[in-house]
């Protein structure tokens, strides 16, 4: 297998940030991973594993063994009447699988089109979107157990999904790296057009009776409207979670400001961070090469050259002043390392 060493990871991070891994291999079978397991053990150093590097900040060189994570295959290992069964490999691109799934007529993926990153990856935060979650349309996955090198299954209960959750975010943090995921997928489409911005763009586009690619184009037409394109603008999507407060924050916040959204949940009541943080004066301010989207202020961005340490002060400032001026802590999504 070929280690690379000093190698730039410029080009796999959606930020755009320019660090170094000490070395860097593909993986691209299971067995290739216990390898690069077993070698970053002699070596002494972490084993770091990256999909598509778009749920990460890079604040520093990383002094690791970089897998990256390249197994791919789609594999029908399963029907009945109403689902089929894809074992999908985890570095499977996550949109060429949704368009896999829309091209056979699968559906229950199609709200989650044009997500970056891999398939591997999208268990570790139960990716959504949309009204959707992949915990929806999860079996089961493949992960090899870094302290044993034995495969283990996890369930969707094993895997503890919540929002923007799991076990290996958690408990299992770097115990395991993910090698396939199992999807069930419905044969007949079960159209899911409830979210806001769907429906209006299904009218605007005169679509009633919506297929489940009409639900994705429309998707892809929302997303490319309002997120910066990653090959454009360095950024790695939305910062922060959408902070759940109980309800007597909630009504002191919409005392002093009645138009404040929320959505009651079982926990108390969501708030989307892009508001509060845009209430707290943040959007679309730049500070040289970095700052915050002007039409997104849950989007941080790197207009280039950015450094991650500028980005996750720019975090904290944010974090703070949200803090202070509503009294609610927002948590971030992204992955700092
Ligand atoms: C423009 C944009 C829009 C986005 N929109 C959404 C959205 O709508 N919804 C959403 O949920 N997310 C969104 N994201 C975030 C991101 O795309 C997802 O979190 C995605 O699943 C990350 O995949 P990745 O392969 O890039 O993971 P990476 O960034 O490479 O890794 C993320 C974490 O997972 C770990 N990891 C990756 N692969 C494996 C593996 N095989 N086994 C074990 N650990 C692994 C890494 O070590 C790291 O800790 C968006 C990002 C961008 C840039």
């Amino acid at each position: 297998m070929n280690i690379q060493e000093n190698i730039s990871l410029l080009p796999f991070n959606t930020f755009g940030i320019d660090k170094n891994a000490r070395f860097f291999a593909q993986a691209k079978s299971t067995d290739e991973v216990k390898y690069l397991i077993r070698k970053s053990e002699e070596m002494h150093l972490p084993l770091f594993v990256l999909g598509g590097g778009s749920n990460i900040l890079l604040t520093k060189n990383l002094e690791a063994l970089v897998l990256k994570m390249e197994i791919k295959g789609f594999e029908l290992i399963g029907e009945n009447e109403k689902e089929i069964f894809l074992k999908v490999g985890a570095g499977e691109s996550w949109h060429d699988f949704v368009m896999y799934c829309i091209q056979n007529n699968w559906a229950g993926v199609e709200n989650l089109s044009l997500i970056p990153g891999t398939v591997g990856a999208s268990p570790m935060q139960n990716i959504g979107a949309y009204g959707v979650e992949i915990k929806e349309v999860f079996d089961h996955l493949e992960a090899v157990d870094r302290d044993t090198l034995e495969i283990k299954n996890f369930s969707s209960e094993e895997c503890r999904f919540g929002y923007r959750e799991s076990v290996f975010k958690n408990d299992l943090k770097e115990r395991y790296v993910i090698t396939h995921v199992v999807f069930h997928l419905s044969k007949a489409p079960v159209i899911n057009a409830e979210y806001g911005a769907i429906k209006q763009t299904l009218i605007e586009k005169g679509i009633e009776s919506p297929t489940i690619k009409d639900i994705s184009d429309a998707v892809i037409d929302i997303r490319r409207s309002k997120l910066p394109d990653p090959a454009r603008i360095g950024n790695a999507g939305s910062f922060f979670k959408n902070p759940t407060v109980p309800v007597p924050i909630f009504e002191k916040i919409k005392s002093a400001y009645p138009n404040v959204p929320g959505f009651s949940n079982e926990e108390g009541i969501k708030i989307p961070a892009a508001w509060l943080i845009e209430q707290a004066g943040w959007k679309g301010k730049r500070f040289e090469n970095i700052g915050v989207h002007q039409l997104q202020p849950l989007v941080l961005v790197n207009y280039g050259g950015g450094e991650g340490n500028e980005i996750k002060e720019l975090s904290s400032k944010i974090q703070e002043s949200v803090q202070k001026k509503f009294n609610v802590v927002l948590q971030p999504e992204v992955n700092f390392l």
